[in-house]
């Protein structure tokens, strides 16, 4: 049925596909959030190294005018000269100690007065800085050194690490930030170290300082980015959160939408599926083809030919049994009216409308167009009301069944026996035909009381001067039955199954040339 049809995997994409959609605008935002999170450590982190060169470029401007400052006084005894080392130790914030070299010799420092150490020009990068682990004053307590030299005398002074550290902590205590000076480099937590250095993980960045040999590289550990996000984009979170629940429901009450009846039949309507099978009818005497029952079908893309007792409710609950039954009667007019030389005069068409469908005067207008597809007078139109569902009379019923009268358009009452239509019913509609319900055809040959029902049925359409049609006639004993009975038409499987259009076409033109009586000319639906 294709209402139900493929239920499992259909289930499971409606059940998979709003989780989807819900997730798309969340999983799209935190990667536009994550990528602004990242951004924006990548410029903090840029902004904190330039900062951190300053502060250190500050205190090497400060300790570099004390050694400038002392440098021609290098070579001269340092008795002389030990008042004014310390006098540049006082008058510089950042300068813990003085020193002056002569001729590769530490010999004269602010600390100890004369004193002597062999200098090692390779210790100092690019012969003007060392950041060394401690001295023999305090071991282990991380210092910086400056060094300026010239012609075998130099001027040596150092600041004290702990301005250091306090230039590495100036910013947040995520910011993991490096000073490199040469081969060594000291962390923030004032360890001097050789080698390698550990290189944060998110937003490195490394900055060299334009006027003195070192450098700071910057970044955040691992997980700064969540943290960034959590903390700076809380409502931004909660947007994301609200958008992606609002695509997911809107997703999800689509797909509701889209696999209902209603939706399916619109977009088979469009898709112009509904197409028209025809089953002919014979006339009592010979069984000619009197005439055609134009029966509906969908040909459904995937189920193949639906029959229309699994639709046509759904259609008429829908009010779209009159679009379709329009587009059925355009199609059957396309596909007939070229042929109408191999019908005989007095064709008769026959084509099931709803009660809904004699609600609206359009139908007077489908009826005309259908009719002038066909050369004046060539065809006669019959409209088979189902007896199950009965009209009630309104003056727009009146209208219409008069204007429809006017146009020479028949009117059959279909499944005839099955409903309580009243003699009344039958003069306000002009009834033409009476279509005897096939449940009573299957009764002939049965018991006694079934034969005098149908015979009650027959005998009040000739007495009421309708015509009258039998349905659903499979065997040789209804059939001769029936013409005993002077059951002016017949229709069954016995004559011929419903067709598709060429099938039909073919058959048309057939028998237009010979008609067998009583001989069954096709087996299977098309
Ligand atoms: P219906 O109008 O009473 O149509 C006769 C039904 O009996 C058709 O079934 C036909 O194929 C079937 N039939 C014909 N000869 C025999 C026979 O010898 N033995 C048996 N057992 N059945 C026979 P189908 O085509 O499946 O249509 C079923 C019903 O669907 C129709 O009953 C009609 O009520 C409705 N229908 C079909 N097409 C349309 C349409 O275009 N519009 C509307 N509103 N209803 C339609
Ligand atoms: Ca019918
Ligand atoms: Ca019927």
């Amino acid at each position: 049925m294709p209402f139900s049809v493929k239920r499992r995997p259909r289930r499971l994409w409606r059940v998979v596909l709003p989780w989807l959609v819900g997730a798309l605008p969340m999983a799209c935002g935190l990667l536009i959030m994550h990528w602004q999170a990242e951004r924006e450590l990548q410029s903090r982190s840029e902004a904190s190294t330039r900062q951190v060169v300053r502060q250190i470029d500050h205190i090497l401007d400060d300790i570099s005018a004390a050694a400038q400052a002392l440098l021609p006084l290098a070579g001269q005894p340092c008795a002389a000269q030990s008042l004014a080392l310390r006098e540049q130790v006082v008058r510089h914030a950042f300068v813990r100690s003085t020193n002056l070299e002569y001729r590769g010799e530490l010999y004269c420092s602010s600390l100890f007065g004369t004193y002597r150490e062999v200098i090692d020009s390779n210790d100092y990068f690019q012969g003007r800085l060392w950041l060394m682990q401690g001295n023999s004053v305090t071991p282990g307590h991380p210092l910086l050194a400056y060094r300026t030299a010239a012609d075998g005398r130099g001027a040596i002074s150092t600041a004290d690490g702990d301005h250091l550290i306090g230039a590495l902590h100036l910013l947040d205590d995520d910011t993991r930030l490096i000073l490199q000076v040469g081969p060594n480099w000291m962390g923030q937590s004032g360890e001097v170290h050789t080698g390698p250095r550990p290189v944060p993980q998110v937003a490195v960045s490394e900055l060299s300082s334009l006027h003195y040999p070192f450098s700071i590289l910057g970044g955040y550990d691992q997980g700064k980015v969540g943290k960034v996000m959590r903390s700076e984009y809380p409502a931004l979170f909660g947007l994301l959160i609200l958008l992606g629940a609002m695509a997911a429901v809107t997703c999800y009450w689509q797909l509701r939408r889209a696999s209902s009846p209603r939706a399916e039949l619109q977009r088979a309507i469009e898709a112009d599926e509904f197409v028209p099978y025809f089953q002919p009818v014979v006339r009592q005497n010979d069984y000619g083809w009197a005439g055609v029952e134009v029966l509906m079908r969908w040909q459904h893309p995937r189920e193949g030919l639906v029959s229309p007792d699994l639709f046509i409710p759904y259609a008429e609950h829908s009010g779209q049994i009159v679009p379709m039954t329009r587009r059925l009667l355009e199609r059957t007019a396309q596909t007939l009216a070229p042929h109408v030389e191999s019908m005989g005069s007095d064709f008769h068409i026959a084509i099931n409308i709803t009660a809904d469908h004699c609600q609206d005067l359009a139908l007077l207008d489908d009826c005309r167009a259908f009719l002038a597809a066909f050369p004046a007078n060539s065809v006669r139109l019959t409209l088979e009301l189902t007896e199950r569902k009965l009209i009630s009379p309104t003056e727009l019923t009146h209208t219409l069944f008069a204007g429809l009268h006017e146009l020479g358009v028949l009117i059959a009452l279909d499944d005839f026996g099955t409903g309580q239509s009243s003699l009344a019913y039958l003069q306000q509609f002009q009834v033409d035909y009476l279509k005897i319900d096939q449940s009573f055809v299957a009764m002939i040959g049965g018991d006694a009381l079934s034969l005098h029902i149908l015979e009650s049925i027959i005998e009040l359409s000739s007495k009421l001067g309708l015509g009258i049609v039998a349905e659903g006639v499979e065997t040789e004993a209804q059939r001769d039955y029936l013409a005993r009975h002077n059951v002016d038409f017949q229709q069954g499987y016995l004559f011929a199954r419903p067709m598709s259009a060429d099938v039909f076409i073919q058959a048309l033109q057939a028998q237009c040339l010979t008609s067998p009586p009583g001989q069954p000319m096709y087996a299977g639906d098309g």
